[in-house]
C-alpha cells in the first residue's frame, strides 16, 4: 500500500544544505529518504530533526556514483514507502585538494565527475522512470526534481576545474530532463547557491581574509546559510512553482550581480 504522504529523496542529506532541505521539506509534510555516504552520526541527527517535524525518515547509506547503491536506495524507498514525489540531487564532492588546471589528475577528475554528474544523471533517469509510472497511476500527483548546482556552473576556478565541469554539466542535466519530462508535467529546476556556510566551505571561511575579500564586497554582505537554499528548494518542490521548469534559482546574496 503506497504511503499516504508525499515522499522526497534528498541525496547528501546528512549535513549542510541537504540536511536543511530535508528538514524544510519535512516541515511542509514530506516524509524523507535521507541519503548519505559515510557519516552515520550526522544522518541520524538529520533523522531526529525530521522526526521532530512529525515526519518519517528513512536513512539510506549509498554512494550515488555506484549503480548498485542507487538501485538499492530506490528499492529501499519502494519497500518502505512504495511512492516517490520529489528528488533533490544535492550530494556532491568538494574538491579534495585545490590543484592547478595544468597539474590536475585523471583519477581526481573521474571521481569528481562520477559523484557530481554521472551519479545524479543516472539517479534522475531511474527516478524519472518511476515518476512516469506514478503519473500514469495518478494523473494529478505533484512530482518535482530539484538539482543543486553552483556558481561554478559558469564561473571558472582554475584550482578546481573538475568541480566546475561537473557543475556546468548539471546545468545541462537540468535542461535535458526539464525538456524530456515536460510532457509528463514533472518540473525540473536547479538552484545555484553562492557561498554557503557548511563543512564544504569551512576551511575557506576559516581563512582570516575570507570575510573581507569574499563576503563583505557582495551586495548583501553576509554568508549564506543552508536554510537560505532550503527555502528555494521548498518553492521548487511545491505547487507555488507550477509554471517553472528548466529554470535556475540563484541564491547567492547578490554575488552574481557584482
Ligand atoms: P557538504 O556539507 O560537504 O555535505 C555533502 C553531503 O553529500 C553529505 O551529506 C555527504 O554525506 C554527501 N555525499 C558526498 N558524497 C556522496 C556520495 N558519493 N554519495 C552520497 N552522498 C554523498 O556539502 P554542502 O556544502 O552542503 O553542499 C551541498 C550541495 O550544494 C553540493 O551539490 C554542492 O556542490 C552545492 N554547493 C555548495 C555551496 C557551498 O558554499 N557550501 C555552494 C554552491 C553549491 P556524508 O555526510 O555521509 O559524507
Amino acid at each position: 500500500m503506497p504511503s499516504s504522504s508525499p515522499i522526497a529523496l534528498v541525496t547528501g542529506a546528512s549535513r549542510g544544505i541537504g540536511r536543511a532541505i530535508a528538514v524544510e521539506l519535512a516541515s511542509a509534510g514530506y516524509d524523507i529518504v535521507v541519503n548519505y555516504v559515510s557519516r552515520d552520526d550526522a544522518a541520524e541527527e538529520t533523522a531526529a530533526l525530521i522526526t521532530e517535524q512529525g515526519r518519517e525518515a528513512l536513512l539510506v547509506k549509498a554512494d550515488i556514483s555506484r549503480a548498485q547503491d542507487r538501485e538499492r536506495m530506490i528499492e529501499a524507498t519502494r519497500t518502505r514507502f512504495d511512492r516517490i514525489d520529489t528528488l533533490v540531487n544535492n550530494a556532491a564532492l568538494a574538491p579534495r585538494e585545490r590543484v592547478d588546471l595544468l597539474e590536475s589528475s585523471q583519477e581526481h577528475y573521474d571521481r569528481t565527475l562520477e559523484v557530481n554528474l554521472k551519479g545524479p544523471f543516472f539517479l534522475t533517469q531511474s527516478i524519472a522512470r518511476w515518476m512516469v509510472e506514478e503519473r500514469r497511476a495518478e494523473p494529478d500527483r505533484k512530482l518535482y526534481i530539484v538539482n543543486i548546482s553552483s556558481l561554478s556552473e559558469y564561473t571558472s576556478s582554475v584550482l578546481r576545474g573538475d568541480y566546475c565541469l561537473a557543475k556546468a554539466g548539471m546545468g545541462m542535466l537540468t535542461s535535458l530532463f526539464a525538456d524530456r519530462l515536460g510532457e509528463e508535467n514533472i518540473p525540473v529546476n536547479e538552484i545555484r547557491p553562492g557561498i554557503i556556510a557548511t563543512d564544504m566551505t569551512a576551511d575557506a571561511i576559516a581563512n582570516p581574509d575570507f570575510k573581507e575579500q569574499r563576503v563583505d564586497p557582495t551586495p548583501l554582505g553576509r554568508l549564506g546559510q543552508p536554510e537560505d537554499v532550503a527555502m528555494g528548494a521548498l518553492y521548487l518542490a511545491s505547487d507555488e512553482s507550477s509554471f517553472v521548469t528548466g529554470a535556475e534559482l540563484v541564491i547567492d546574496g547578490g554575488w552574481t550581480a557584482q
